[in-house]
């Protein structure tokens, strides 16, 4: 059985470097690829929050908007209707106008009117000094006479003649009639004047009403302008917010094209992986198949591991049994509080490490990166693979790279995650106490052996991150 294993190993590892120069071209490892995954969907996220923000932010924009936008049609109707208001002032103010100007066609009137009547006045003073100067050259000692010639006015004559007898009786009666009449003309003159005075004040009264409510739809054509820039302002800054969330857009479908395309690679890393492994056990079975009919016995299967590789080719030392598993048997529960106490108990009952924590070249893509964890083989099939503390189990399914992954939160910042497992146990949500059995081993994903995959992540919120050396924490 020895020589066979040996010569398997052999094969085994003349593959890898086949492996290797296959996987040459390959840009990064699995893990590697994963870790970009995070960082781009993680980038995405706060693309898609930046977004969110600003979507808020113009659907803000847009009710201020909409609101500038009643209050200058509120504006706008204010300005119409001081506008009509003008419009009737102004007929108003010209109604009054036609009527003032009749008022002044009537005053005119009147005013030729009594200029006629003062005319005739004066001709009949004429003619009685006349006559009174007639009578005078025939009778000199008549003060009448001498009263009548030196009378300065009708008035001053009519006071002066009352006494005088019916010598100028019928012309004394004609002047005191038009007397009267000029007397009754001046009040009606009077009167239309009274009125034009009133239609004036009328118009000054509107005219004053006009003004004011010219000078309010001046300030309110202002304020207009003024809401109108502030309306600008708005769909400014919303047109700036829109061409922000464009790019923002155009970078998250840049971004979720970088994670199809990491994706893709992850996809086909995996299935490369299988393909090899197809052809690696192929391979061992035709050897195998050709040694069991050269030597005609049984061959006992042995499963080359990833860390037989790993083992032989960077780290001979690292090879260890884990330490004292006797609290720890497959029911796992005994003597544990279900409370994380800060230190771990063994993964693996007799479990051996095949490749430690640190720079490595990959076992399937062969290209050199940083191992985040340690592998661990079991000697018995099917082992049982328990939780290395109490915790909650935070992830348990497909992870690229890893196959059937389990996550365990102890406390707040750390986290053991258990890759490669032919079956998952447990579920997101369950409670598991030290020791406790979670899942059986395998080689899911990219492995190229039944092991155990260990991280130990410390002091981190994300556990695809903060990876540490599992090896010292387990006293291994
Ligand atoms: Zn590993």
């Amino acid at each position: 059985m020895k020589p066979t294993r040996k010569a398997n190993l052999l094969k085994f590892t003349g593959f890898v470097t086949g492996l290797t120069i296959l996987f040459s071209s390959t840009p990064a490892s699995a893990e590697d690829l994963n870790t970009r995954l995070q960082q781009q969907q993680s980038q995405a996220n706060s693309l898609q929050n930046e977004m969110k923000t600003i979507q808020s932010e113009i659907s803000t924009l847009n009710s201020q908007i909409a609101e500038k936008q009643s209050e200058i049609d509120e504006m706008k109707n204010k300005i119409e209707e001081t506008t009509n208001k003008i419009e009737k002032l102004k007929s108003e103010i010209e109604a009054l106008q036609v009527e003032i100007e009749e008022a002044k066609k009537v005053i005119a009137e009147k005013e030729e009117e009594i200029a006629r009547l003062e005319a005739q006045q004066e001709r009949r003073l004429e003619i009685l000094r006349e006559r009174a100067a007639t009578l005078q050259k025939q009778d000199r000692t008549n003060i009448f006479i001498d009263v009548i010639l030196n009378s300065t006015s009708i008035v001053d004559l009519m006071q002066r003649v009352t006494s005088l007898g019916t010598l100028f009786q019928s012309d004394t009666d004609i002047m005191q009639e038009l007397q009267e009449t000029q007397v009754i003309i001046e009040a009606e003159k009077e009167i239309v004047e009274e009125k034009a005075r009133e239609l004036a004040e009328q118009q000054a009264t509107l005219q004053q009403r006009q003004d004011d409510l010219q000078k309010e739809q001046d300030a309110l054509q202002q304020q207009e302008r003024e809401l109108q820039q502030q309306q600008d302002s708005l769909q400014a800054s919303q047109s700036q917010k829109e061409a922000s969330l464009k790019r923002l857009e155009d970078n998250l479908s840049a971004v979720r094209n970088d994670i199809a395309t990491t994706n893709a690679q992850l996809e086909e890393q995996a299935a490369a992986a299988a393909r090899l492994l197809a052809e690696q056990r192929a391979a061992r079975e035709a050897a195998e198949r050709a040694s069991a009919e050269k030597q005609a016995m049984v061959v006992e299967e042995s499963t080359p591991t990833e860390s037989t590789n790993s083992a032989s080719s960077t780290n001979n030392n690292n090879s260890s049994l884990l330490g004292n598993n006797s609290s720890n048997n497959n029911s796992g529960n005994s003597g544990s509080t279900g409370q994380f106490n800060g230190r771990f108990v063994s993964p693996v009952n007799g479990g051996r490490i095949t490749s430690p924590f640190g720079p490595r070249r990959h076992p399937v893509t062969g290209v050199q990166s940083f191992h985040r964890g340690i592998d661990i083989v079991s000697s018995t099939p099917n082992a049982p693979i328990h939780a290395i503390a109490a915790g909650t189990v935070v992830f348990s399914g497909w992870a690229s790279g890893y196959g059937n992954y389990i996550v365990i939160q102890h406390d707040a910042t750390t986290f053991s995650g258990y890759g490669h497992n032919r079956t998952n146990q447990v579920r997101v949500g369950d409670r598991v106490s030290a020791g406790q059995q979670i899942a059986i081993m395998g080689t899911t994903g990219v492995s190229t052996g039944v092991h155990l995959h260990l991280n130990i992540m410390k002091n981190t919120t994300n556990f695809w991150s903060g990876h540490v050396n599992p090896a010292p924490l387990l006293g291994m």
